[in-house]
């Protein structure tokens, strides 16, 4: 298959690329098998390194194929999904039936952090570990931190888990960053001095666009875990788009009537996967980012960081494009079971137009098709 147009290799050039499933060639001239608007843009489709994708028993606010299908809208071609779900995925049979779920519904690829246990489950096919706040107390935590795979950090000290989300001082997200060493990936980071500190002890680092852009935790819509900061650590957290190494969704649905309850009570969770490469391909395309910055944030260096062949446009590569044009738009989630999130009705000006997955149309103008993604962990797996 061969598509053709202006496509981000090392910067914007016209050309075409020829692909199966993997990237094989790319050269001036070709037939398209694909025809596209005149005026898009060809991009490395998105790495998203840190969703909840729910299914399992959480399908009541999220199934695997409602949320795959809202990443493909937004333009990700690879998820990489937490581990608290129901159950917690952290044994060999957990995480073989979360493999197996993932397998038969997920529209996009995907891979699968463990929790932290004593279970020997280094050797299957995992991105790697989550480590919640509360695991920094656990004994388990050790033989995690023996792994050589990737740890992804919550960094936030078990102190703030207590009520008062008030409380909840940055100080205590900057404390986490003390408690761990070796690989680990510290992510949603809310204020500059954690991204900072994070980065000086050699760690790699996400954020989130919601810790950047929700104008204060008002509601159960917006609440969220960690929560959001201040305007004065939100507006200090802008310079982390051009420090920060990759940026994450934290798509984490839950059904109307849970973020009905009162705002005590209700459970915290942005749902906004498709939110993060329109934004920032929206910056771009206001001249306030380089083009070359939202590929690195959204692709390349996720991909580096995970250590997967993905998110640069070349040979061998994974065949996942996302195919933009500079529309303007007001956001709102399209196939989520969750159907409202804080940043509804933002003003956009880069829509997905499609999105290529394994070098299978995934979404096109509108519509979602159920194509099946792999376990991009996997190495034994079809290739
Ligand atoms: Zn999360």
């Amino acid at each position: 298959m061969w598509i053709k147009g202006k496509i981000f290799v090392d910067g914007i050039t016209e050309g075409c690329v020829g692909f199966d499933r993997r990237i094989k060639e790319l050269k001036k001239e070709c037939k398209p098998d694909l025809k596209f608007p005149d005026d898009s843009l060809i991009f490395p489709a998105g790495v998203d390194m840190h969703v909840h994708l729910r299914g399992l028993r959480l399908a009541y606010k999220e199934t695997v194929a409602s949320a795959t299908s809202e990443a493909v809208f937004g333009g990700v071609g690879v998820v990489v999904d937490m581990p608290n779900t129901s159950p917690v995925i952290k044994d060999p049979a957990t995480i073989k039936t979360r493999l197996a779920e993932l397998a038969n519904y997920a529209r996009c690829d995907y891979g699968i952090y463990s929790g932290v246990t004593k279970e020997d489950v280094d050797s299957l096919p995992i991105a790697g570990y989550k480590v919640f706040p509360e695991d920094l107390e656990k004994e388990e935590l050790e033989t995690v931190m023996k792994s050589n795979k990737l740890k992804i950090l919550h960094p936030e000290i078990p102190l703030s888990l207590r009520p008062g989300r008030g409380n909840r001082r940055l100080w205590q997200e900057i404390a986490s960053i003390y408690l761990v060493s070796g690989k680990f990936h510290i992510t949603h980071v809310t204020n500059i001095e954690t991204l900072r500190l994070a980065k000086n002890q050699g760690f790699t680092t996400d954020l989130t666009m919601h810790h950047l852009l929700v104008d204060g935790e008002k509601d159960c819509l917006s609440k969220v875990n960690p929560p959001i900061r201040d305007l004065t650590e939100r507006r200090k957290l802008i310079a982390g788009i051009f420090e920060v190494d990759a940026v994450a969704s934290d798509h984490a649905p839950h059904s109307s009537d849970e973020k009905e309850l009162p705002y005590e009570l209700c459970p915290p969770g942005i749902p906004a996967v498709s939110f993060t490469l329109p934004f920032l391909y929206s910056l771009a395309f206001r001249g306030l980012i380089p083009l070359s910055r939202v590929v690195e944030l959204t692709a390349s260096n996720p991909s580096k960081i995970l250590g997967i062949n993905a998110g640069i446009i070349k040979e061998g590569n994974v065949a996942n494009f996302v195919v933009l044009r500079r529309e303007r738009w007001r956001y709102s989630t399209r196939f989520s079971k969750a159907l409202h999130t804080p940043l509804d009705k933002y003003p956009l000006d880069a829509m997905v137009y499609a999105t290529i997955v394994e070098g299978k149309v995934a979404y096109m103008d509108g519509d979602a098709y159920p194509v099946r993604g792999s376990n991009v962990f996997d190495k034994t797996g079809r290739t």
